[in-house]
């Protein structure tokens, strides 16, 4: 067969076990069927410190001018992995490098796999949660008010008193900017259009009439302006409802939906989500542009216990579906952008080729875990029965 060409795409390798994945799904499951076009950036911890972290910002920079990618986990440094490494710094996480140099949202999208149901027995469709990673309490200015004393926020020419504390207390200044949000609620309506699917929002502007009330008039104000005609003519809405409101309606829901969230919210719903909905080996994430740039990886880490293991020689059942999905999600967007059709269509088949296996009751055992009279198998076993359906 001859093999599907392609325009090129960045290509981030990572770190431990999904460094070891990434290898073998290139081998067994993409070189054979595709002429892999990449850019090759190694963001593993080794080449970062040798680098100086150089080579992240270069790959977020490709991503720019290349406009997709696919990312394998990487570490994060903390003061462990310092000396486990013999780090020369403390290096950022990679993906919040690479996402401020983007100034993208990120979109996390389980994976429904055939037999593996979700806890919450209603959904029947994946629930996409979009999570503004800006601002808020994340980079707030906090205070332990240690005794009697008043408490002001002063912003320009205004002041306003927050507190009048008459004993020990905390004090927590968050804020937001109005281009932030903008962007973060363009990108928001245009990745539900582009998935055909409604897009919820929800905060609390009922209590934060300012703070809150902002985020749901600059969603309304973009939705009116830029997408209530194409969202009209695509059959889909949007839902604004306050965030109490939505988790008990997300609970009643089929799913199919994208639910966009402020930070703190968008945090905490998207590991309920992804624990509801299975395991967290089975989420994908993908970070978008407004201006149309997308990032593709898998939402889980490097999967560090399973490394150690395998470094000892054993071998492991690591489930590699979600960097599959990874790699599919990028490759099936390159032949979207370039009109090339046998490249999206190779990544649906991969896709469709993974949910046969599993199906057919071939999985890993974090899967099988989950089901009754099914032994996993390890990594390897499973990518070559992936390629027996592909
Ligand atoms: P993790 O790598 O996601 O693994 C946590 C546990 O979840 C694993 O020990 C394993 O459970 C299970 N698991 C996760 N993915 C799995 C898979 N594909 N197949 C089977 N089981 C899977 O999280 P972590 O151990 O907290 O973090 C490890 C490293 O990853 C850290 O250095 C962290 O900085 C990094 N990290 C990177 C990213 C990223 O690049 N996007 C995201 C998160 C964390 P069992 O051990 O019970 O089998
Ligand atoms: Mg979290």
């Amino acid at each position: 067969m001859a093999r599907i060409k392609m325009n090129p795409i960045v290509e981030m390798d990572g770190d431990e076990m999904t460094r070891v994945i990434w290898s073998m799904i290139k081998e067994i499951l993409l070189e054979p069927f595709v002429e892999l076009n990449t850019e090759y950036y190694d963001l593993g911890l080794v080449h970062r410190d040798e680098t100086d972290d150089r080579v992240t910002h270069d790959a977020a920079a490709a991503i720019k001018r290349l406009r997709v990618g696919v990312k394998c986990a990487t570490i994060t440094p903390n003061a462990q992995r310092v000396e486990e490494y013999g780090l020369r710094r403390m290096y950022k996480s990679p993906n919040g490098t690479i996402r401020d140099a983007l100034d993208g949202t990120i979109f996390r999208t389980p994976i429904t796999a055939p037999g593996i149901e979700p806890i919450v027995r209603p959904w029947k469709k994946p629930i996409t949660v979009a999570r503004h990673s800006y601002g808020d309490i994340y980079s707030a200015a906090e205070f332990r008010a240690s005794g009697s004393c008043t408490a002001e926020l002063i912003c320009g020419d205004e002041r306003k008193t927050v507190c009048e504390f008459r004993g020990p207390g905390i004090l927590l200044g968050q804020y937001n900017n109005d281009e932030s949000i903008e962007r973060f609620a363009r990108t928001c309506f245009g990745y539900a259009l582009e998935r055909g699917e409604d897009l919820w929002f929800s905060c609390k502007d009922t209590i934060a009439k300012v703070y809150d009330g902002t985020f749901r008039a600059i969603f309304e104000r973009v939705y009116r302006d830029e997408f209530e005609s194409r969202y009209r003519s695509a059959g889909i809405s949007y839902f604004y409802t306050l965030i109490d409101d939505a988790v008990a309606r997300v609970m009643r829901s089929e799913g199919g939906f994208v639910w966009a969230l402020k930070n703190y919210d968008g945090d905490v719903m998207s590991d309920m989500i992804s624990a509801a909905f299975g395991a967290m080996s089975m989420m994908t994430s993908v970070l978008v542009t407004p201006d149309g740039c997308f990032e593709y990886e898998a939402a889980h880490g490097t999967v560090t216990r399973h490394y150690y293991k395998w470094r000892q020689g054993e071998k492991t059942s690591t489930n590699p579906i979600a960097t599959i999905y990874a790699w599919t999600g990028a490759l099936h967007k390159r032949g979207e952008l370039d009109g090339n059709a046998d490249l999206s269509l190779f990544a649906r088949k991969l896709e469709d080729a993974c949910m046969g296996a599993v199906a057919d009751n071939v999985m890993t055992g974090d899967l099988a875990a989950l089901r009754s009279g099914v032994t996993g198998v390890d990594t390897a076993a499973f990518l070559e029965a992936v390629r027996d359906r592909l």
